[in-house]
């Protein structure tokens, strides 16, 4: 599953709350950053 953060607020934004509409649903923001699994596993070995 692709997962997106926010540029604004930094909350995960799942992709199934923006396939209508690609905006952050928290504030409203429309620049999303890709969560790419190489980074998910970096934070996992912390
Ligand atoms: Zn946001």
């Amino acid at each position: 599953m692709m997962r997106y953060v926010c540029g604004a607020c930094a909350k995960d934004v799942n992709t199934e709350e923006i396939k209508k509409r690609i905006r952050c649903p928290y504030c409203g923001n429309k620049v999303l950053f890709k969560k790419r699994p190489d980074i998910i596993k970096k934070v996992k070995a912390l």
